[in-house]
């Protein structure tokens, strides 16, 4: 068992001239993007960094957000991603909970971060721009840089702020040797936030490895030929393991997709030919519900990995139909890795469940009543989960560790149930669930009866406080493009199709519904502002 960055040199000296990385059609190989890890890691040293402080990454899926997240693993440092359409208030809270000490960012974002520099305890900043790795004439990019016909954002004077490409061309790829623990903390992923403040989970070099080395043994189907779509943000723990790190510590190469929205996915498939495919459910559902998928060949998909959020079946079979590719649902959350369960490629896959656990894996359904009991085969509980993928804890705060985390048990907050075969299913999630007139009501289970709606795009539920039932349901629908509907209307459809005590008390409708990054609706924002209107 090796940390990432050994990974990376072992694949460097395995395949030197293999494609590592493709962006916009610029290449490079796994030796040069090895010593390109070499020479940052070596400046990074330079500028102070040292074993165990914290540098953050605030970038889309381009080169230097792989080099500069294997550069600070490789001297021991701690690195923090961060999403960059997070806004100032988001990214202070994370440059200063996480205490990062140099920010490595994109041009466009710098005036913006030289003026939030002072508030954390950020020192140096550095900046790439999207023309550090093109390999065009600048007249043919203009379509992508815009019309100022510039392949650099302005950057305004400021002391310590570096450009990318220098800091690269002045040091040589002698990094200074450190040495690696597995339980040396390797970066701090920042929580989603759907649920509450976000957490810095402390995930080690033991923690991250130890995921890819079992989602490998897991997919025994694929061979170091594979070609990886590097369309889930690196910045986001699902794509940082299930592509970026995937991809390195098997060979393959891993095509970046930064923007990845439905044309750009199409584009990127069809251009680049990837063979394996890790995405979110929104993605799946853009790309096949966009005008261009008739035309675009998307054959060269062989397998697709879906976790975050459940995927709908029509979904899988539509897209499996449309790209002869195998689809496997997945879970997992920021405390593991993400990975815990998938579906198997070979053997027997359960739509509508999320699998087996990997290897090392073990899993116990616990009583919701005691918290403490397993229950029987078939019933639903709190998930906990135990193996090497398990989070060191949260950064800074040992109460909402020892809460989380007991005896190596993580507790999910997600109810599940298995099945007789050993196969795992999501309920729903503990903290979305509703009391209402004395009955727990899933809120999945009654936005799966507005999803059959053929009027309904999408429709999140949520419970608000009610004074005699404890907590009244009430639903938001997005209708699909050109529809109509009113709430009577739905609500009649649904009273035919579940238990009265799972009826909405209020139906509304809105344009969109408020998402993560990765596209997960969050229901805190709804319910915050239906208590702020209640007030
Ligand atoms: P926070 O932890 O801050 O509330 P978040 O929910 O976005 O934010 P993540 O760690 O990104 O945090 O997501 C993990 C959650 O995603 C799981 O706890 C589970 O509720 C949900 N999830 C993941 N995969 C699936 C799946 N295949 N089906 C249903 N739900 C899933």
């Amino acid at each position: 068992s090796i940390c990432l960055p050994d990974c990376l040199k072992r694949s460097a000296s395995r395949f030197p001239d293999k494609m590592a990385l493709t962006f916009q059609g610029y290449r490079i190989t796994f030796k040069q993007l090895n010593a390109m890890v070499d020479r940052f890691a070596t400046g990074l040293a330079d500028f102070g960094i040292r074993k165990g402080d914290s540098v953050a990454i605030l970038l889309p899926n381009v080169i230097p957000c792989v080099v500069a997240y294997y550069a600070i693993l490789r001297i021991g440092a701690i690195a923090v991603m961060n999403n960059p359409l997070y806004t100032d208030r988001e990214l202070e809270h994370q440059f200063t909970d996480s205490e990062s000490k140099m920010l490595i960012t994109l041009d466009l974002l710098t005036n913006r971060m030289i003026d939030l520099r002072p508030v954390t305890q950020i020192q140096k900043i550095i900046y790439t721009s999207i023309g550090d790795y093109l390999p065009f004439p600048k007249n043919l990019l203009f379509p992508l840089v815009g019309k100022k016909k510039k392949l650099a954002a302005d950057v305004k004077p400021a002391k310590d702020v570096y450009r990318w490409k220098k800091v690269l061309a002045r040091y040589p790829a002698t990094p200074p040797a450190v040495t690696l623990a597995f339980d040396d903390v390797a970066m701090y992923q920042y929580t989603g936030g759907t649920t509450g403040v976000s957490k810095g989970v402390m995930l080690t070099h033991g923690n991250l490895s130890k995921q890819i080395q079992h989602i490998m043994a897991w997919f025994p189907t694929f061979d170091s030929n594979e070609i990886m779509l590097g369309a889930l943000p690196f910045f986001h723990v699902f794509g940082l393991s299930t592509s970026m790190n995937l991809a390195i510590y098997t060979g393959w190469g891993n095509i970046l997709v930064p923007k990845p929205q439905p044309p750009q996915l199409l584009e990127a498939i069809s251009k680049f030919k990837p063979t394996f495919a890790p995405l979110v459910p929104t993605m799946y559902i853009g790309m096949l519900e966009h005008p261009d998928i008739g035309e675009t060949d998307l054959t060269s998909i062989k397998g697709c990995f879906s976790g975050s959020a459940p995927l709908p079946v029509e979904v899988i079979n539509k897209f499996e139909e449309k790209t002869g590719s195998i689809i496997v649902e997945g879970y997992g959350l920021t405390e593991s890795c993400p990975v815990t369960h998938v579906n198997p490629f070979k053997g027997r896959r359960k739509v509508g469940s999320i699998g087996l656990p990997i290897p090392d894996t073990e899993c116990r359904i616990v009583s919701l009543k005691d918290g403490l009991s397993d229950v029987p085969v078939g019933e639903s509980g709190e998930l906990f989960i135990r193996g090497p993928q398990i989070m060191k804890g949260y950064w800074k705060r040992p109460d909402a560790t020892a809460e989380t985390i007991t005896d190596g048990w993580l507790h999910t907050g997600d109810i599940a149930k298995m099945d007789d075969d050993g196969y795992f299913y999501i309920v729903d999630r503990k903290k979305d669930m509703i009391l209402s007139s004395g009955y727990n009501v899933y809120p999945r289970d009654i936005e799966e009866v507005f999803f059959e709606h053929p009027k309904v795009m999408e429709a999140s539920v949520i419970g608000l406080p009610h004074a005699k039932r404890g907590e009244l349901i009430k639903v938001f629908v997005v209708l699909k493009e050109g529809k109509t509907a009113t709430a009577e209307e739905l609500m009649t459809y649904c009273q035919g199709k579940l238990a009265k005590y799972k009826w909405p008390a209020e139906i509304e409708f809105r344009k969109e519904l408020p998402k993560t990054n990765v596209g997960k609706v969050l229901k805190k924002d709804l319910r915050a502002m239906e208590l702020e209107k209640r007030q």
